[in-house]
């Protein structure tokens, strides 16, 4: 992270001087229960309940057998970094003060993959396959938006 005193005057940014970041616009019913279901705290992702296969993003029918059955399934919310790339411009105010940061593909362990950021290291950090795991940000009081960040160490998880 630069070191905001580095900066020029001008260049300083209050973050709360900032509009609110957008939140994401359901188009459909099945996608308004992802995001509702993410208010908890935890990562779901549809399962098809014939052929089991995991799924994002939200759909009514398996894109493997066309099954319209499913399930909501707690992701482990661990995974992957598929592919990134570094954001320079904010091309919404809101973010303005981030730049620049990591607009990410994630795959998770489960084998979908999702759109999101990647929080919690700077853009020189990052690497391809890097091992991340779930977080969320909240925007405003009343909504927690999935990030990711560099998962710690997995030999040393269980150590004090
Ligand atoms: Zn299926």
């Amino acid at each position: 992270m630069s070191d905001e005193a580095d900066l020029p005057p001008k260049q300083r940014i209050d973050p709360q001087a900032l509009p609110p970041k957008p939140r994401p616009r359901p188009q459909d019913p099945v996608e308004q229960e992802f995001w509702e279901r993410c208010q908890s705290g935890r990562l779901h992702f549809q399962r098809c309940s014939a052929c089991h296969a995991w799924r994002h993003l939200p759909r009514y029918m398996c894109a493997r057998c066309g099954s319209p059955d499913f399930t909501w399934q707690p992701s482990s919310g661990k995974g992957t970094l598929f592919s990134w790339t570094v954001t320079h411009q904010a091309l919404h105010p809101a973010f303005a003060a981030e730049v620049p940061f990591v607009a990410a593909v994630v795959e998770l362990d489960e084998g979908v993959r999702m759109a999101t950021r990647l929080v919690g290291c700077s853009p020189g950090e990052v690497t391809l396959d890097m091992r991340v795991e779930l977080d969320f940000e909240p925007l405003g009081d009343d909504f927690l938006l999935p990030v990711f960040r560099p998962a710690e160490a997995e030999d040393s998880r269980n150590e004090p």
